[in-house]
């Protein structure tokens, strides 16, 4: 006869629990204490540096249901690496507490990224008898700023930007509540007693409603620089063709398009032709930018997004963006900087630096510690491909794989991001800009500190790109010149999807880009990497043409055509775009370089062969932002196996040779008769995604590897990504691709990561 089982006479046991993961600041322990008393439980819960920490006294059964439950259920924002458990002895305790937080120095604790504001603290700043109604910094443990607001771990309002701030009776008591929504939820704040804001010119504009003023502006056609959670941002009305023209004009910025921030989802749907996955990330938790494709009858200015058949779109993340925008409102939303500069995140430095580009700031009062730009995603194949990672997903870490020494990983120069990593967990810093300039080494070594301090991580060994000119390797060589491993460019971009994906089995790693620099101190961009973790090599590579120039063939596609042109011995036609669009004294110092080599590097850059192209189908013959060309020719049509070009693979001894010879002269041929750049574009994807097939099944043949990665800024193209994989899956390919960090230099870091395990 089975005995039933009495709680009343179960022996006590005591056990410690310690929960890691994203487990701080996301109302944790809250959960935990309801959790723990509903079960009658005694003894503590805490967060120290390693996570949660929680203590557990009564019956073994019943602490056996209390980590059940709390794993299949935790807070929404939370997110359980591990529960490990430990047996202790009882201590007669009768209650259950939530104990202060303990510091340790040794351990790892995950820092929530910063969070979108919740369905609940929504309502209630909608409601008008609530008393944070209309109040911009409502937040509660389910929502708000972490990572930019926190300097030091545990996250704990002293340690966080707040701190400033003294909780009024009625927000301490929310905040001291175990039952409330706002138990310990350290941006916690109300119009009593939190941050605020106002409008600032020369003076501080003295106005009653600061919404309805700043929306005034907007409607008369202003530019106003936004305070946010990452940094500003500079707004204007985004159907207003004056107002996006001024803003242009200020930013020195020609061409490059601005993202827009849309009030709704309905709003969003009469700009924009959206697919069910791309909706779901607008709505998603991280809220980022989308890039979408712009619908026919969009009502937007065509300054927007020149030349580009997507327009980022994001929806609003903070409660001030909630207020601001109204149904139908669209506002360009772009970070507010110079050009190359990280963008703007102190009052003090939006008073000195954009008062010369917004009209009218509005600001508050609580600080930002780190900047942190928004996100940009796109949609391929169906998954998310990430063009920027920054808000919303950093400072969360990719897991590795293969466990790391502590390791820094500084990147490389263009769209900066670096890694730091220990173990199995990589955390990827938010986006820091382009490396050109001092003041983003400045925001670059900040955002270092800021990492080291929160995950308490010194690195033991630190990786940075070959290129000897990049501002990121230099930093490295300067700091840490003692413990300094130099990896390849191309080499990192293939295992940085190999990291992400876990893999580390041998691939065949298309590893196509703009520029890198390469073993033999030429420019790469168009390599076959072939390898494991331990031994990647370069098994292929793009034929190779001329850099005319150096830099200038970058700036200006033209130059980098007639190089292509002359590479393939073809003439440069009076008819051909590059050809009219040069003076005839350019042309004959150009003919001079290419005939010498003087002033010029060879490249076997694929990026540059993109360019190439598209201004000989007349696309763009000048940049003013990397990846113009390639992002014109991509905007004009889909990859078209109708009439494609074809590349010529040499194979010798030592690598394979993907020729552009034949496509260059198809591409001259297409142009003279006229044949349309739609047309053109369709025919070259088509082309570079069969070569791409082509080569894998060459290199099957001898190497037997079966699985194939793709990586390196060319990929961001997404008719190019889905046509490859298409054409390689079908042939019996496993393709890796990016989903986690950006296929283009913003994922360099991981890659460098994933190489310091090399045997
Ligand atoms: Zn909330
Ligand atoms: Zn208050
Ligand atoms: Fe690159």
């Amino acid at each position: 006869m089975a005995s039933q089982v009495n709680d009343e006479t179960a022996p006590v046991t005591r056990q410690r629990l310690r929960v890691t993961g994203v487990v701080q600041g996301v109302g944790f322990r809250p959960t935990v204490y309801q959790l723990a008393t509903s079960l009658d439980l005694a003894g503590c819960v805490g967060n120290d540096s390693a996570g949660v920490f929680i203590e557990l006294e009564g019956p073994a059964a019943a602490i056996d249901e209390f980590v059940l439950r709390l794993q299949a259920d935790p807070p929404p924002l939370a997110h359980i690496d591990s529960v490990t458990r430990r047996v202790m002895s009882p201590q007669g305790e009768t209650k259950f507490v939530i104990v202060e937080s303990r510091s340790d120095s040794s351990a790892t604790t995950l820092v929530s990224p910063d969070l979108e504001v919740c369905d609940d603290c929504l309502a209630e700043m909608n409601d008008p008898d609530d008393r944070r109604y209309r109040y911009p910094f409502i937040n509660c443990t389910n929502c708000g700023p972490r990572f930019t607001i926190t300097k030091s771990t545990p996250y704990d309002r002293p340690f966080t930007t707040m701190a400033s701030f003294v909780m009024c009776e009625l927000c301490q008591s929310e905040y001291d509540d175990p039952a409330d929504r706002r138990f310990h939820a350290q941006p916690n704040a109300c119009p009593d007693c939190g941050p605020r804001i106002w409008l600032e010119r020369d003076a501080v504009v003295p106005v009653d409603d600061v919404v309805a003023a700043t929306r005034d502006l907007i409607a008369n056609g202003e530019v106003v620089a936004i305070k946010g959670i990452g940094g500003f941002h500079l707004a204007c009305d985004a159907r207003n063709a004056e107002a996006v023209a001024i803003m242009r004009a200020r930013k020195h910025r020609t061409a490059k398009p601005f993202a827009v921030m849309a009030a709704d989802m309905a709003t969003v749907e009469t700009i924009a032709n959206l697919a069910s996955a791309e909706r779901d990330l607008l709505k998603s938790p991280q809220r980022p930018i989308v890039l979408v494709e712009e619908s026919t009858g969009s009502d937007l200015v065509a300054g927007i997004a020149p030349g580009n058949s997507r327009i980022g779109v994001m929806l609003p993340y903070t409660p001030l963006h909630h207020l601001l925008l109204e149904p139908g409102d669209v506002w360009v939303m772009t970070s507010a900087n110079y050009a190359s500069e990280p963008i703007v995140k102190s009052n003090r430095e939006a008073r000195a630096k954009l008062s010369e580009l917004a009209d009218t700031l509005l600001l508050h009062d609580r600080s930002i510690h780190v900047h942190c730009d928004d996100s940009v995603v796109r949609i391929a194949a169906g998954e998310e491909l990430p063009i920027r990672r920054s808000r919303g997903f950093a400072p969360f870490p990719v897991r590795l794989a293969r466990s790391v020494p502590p390791t820094l990983a500084v990147g490389g120069e263009l769209k900066a991001t670096f890694c730091l990593a220990d173990g199995t967990n990589a955390f990827m810093s938010q986006h820091i800009g382009d490396m050109e300039n001092l003041e983003t080494l400045d925001a670059f070594t900040a955002a270092v500190a800021h990492m080291v301090e929160l995950f308490r991580i010194e690195p033991e060994t630190v990786v940075a790109d070959l290129h000897p000119r990049y501002l990121s390797t230099r930093w490295a060589q300067e700091h840490y010149s003692d413990r300094l491993i130099l990896v390849q460019h191309h080499h990192a971009h293939i295992a940085s999807v190999m990291a992400e994906h876990g893999h580390t089995d041998p691939v065949i790693g298309f590893s196509f880009d703009g520029t890198g620099y390469g073993d033999d101190g030429t420019i790469w961009g168009g390599e076959v990497i072939v390898g494991d973790l331990d031994d990647l090599h370069r098994a292929g590579r793009l034929g190779t043409a001329l850099l005319v120039g150096g830099d200038a063939a970058v700036k200006r596609p033209y130059r980098m055509a007639l190089s292509h042109l002359w590479a393939a011995g073809i003439g440069w036609d009076e008819r051909l775009p590059p050809v009219t669009h040069s003076s005839e004294e350019e042309r004959r110092i150009i003919r001079q370089q290419l005939e010498t080599g003087l002033n010029s590097v060879e490249t076997t850059s694929m990026g540059r062969l993109f360019d190439a192209v598209a201004s000989i189908a007349g696309v763009c013959q000048e940049i003013s932002y990397e990846g113009q060309a390639a992002i014109e020719l991509e905007a004009l049509g889909t990859a078209d196996a109708e009439g494609r070009y074809r590349f010529d693979l040499i194979s010798d001894d030592e690598a394979l040779i993907i020729d552009p010879g034949a496509v260059v002269a198809a591409v001259a041929g297409d142009v003279a008769a006229g044949v349309p750049a739609s047309v053109i574009s369709g025919r070259f994807h088509a082309a570079v995604a069969a070569v791409i097939v082509a080569a894998a099944e060459h290199l099957r043949r001898r190497y037997h590897i079966g699985t194939v990665a793709l990586s390196g800024g060319v990929f961001q193209n997404v008719t190019l990504l889905e046509s490859a994989k298409k054409g390689l899956e079908e042939v019996g390919f496993a393709v890796l691709t990016h989903r986690l960090v950006p296929p283009n230099d913003g994922g360099l870091a991981l890659g460098q990561i994933a190489l310091v395990g090399r045997r």
